[in-house]
């Protein structure tokens, strides 16, 4: 066992082998720091990469913002709010019935206005 000092915090910590990290965290930041370090040198390499994928892949993205957007309105839902349904993530027929709504309630406001 020697002692040496973590490359990340400084502390001294004991190792049996060449560790440089006294824990987990610090070993995580580290590896952090190389990937901050490798991106910076590769920025435009890797944003064009990531562009292209993005283009490529438009769908995945929509997927998850719609499926994020579910899961805000529920969880507004259970916190009592009410929230307005939009008519991302309905069927066909619910986005039918929910525009016929809208057009009522529409209606409803011309003749309160008048
Ligand atoms: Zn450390």
């Amino acid at each position: 066992m020697k002692e040496v000092k973590c490359f990340i915090c400084g502390s001294p910590f004991l190792t049996p082998t060449t560790g440089k990290f006294c824990s987990i965290e610090c070993k995580k930041e580290h590896k952090k720091n190389v990937n901050r370090e490798f991106h910076e040198r590769n920025k435009e390499i890797v944003n064009k990469k990531r562009k292209e994928y993005y283009k490529e892949n438009i769908h995945i993205y929509k997927e998850r913002d719609k499926k994020r957007h579910k899961e805000n309105i529920l969880n507004r839902e259970m916190q009592g709010e009410s929230v307005r349904k939009r008519l991302i993530g309905l069927t066909e027929k619910e986005k039918k019935i929910a525009e016929i709504k809208k057009e009522e309630k529409n209606i409803k406001k011309i003749n309160y206005i008048h």
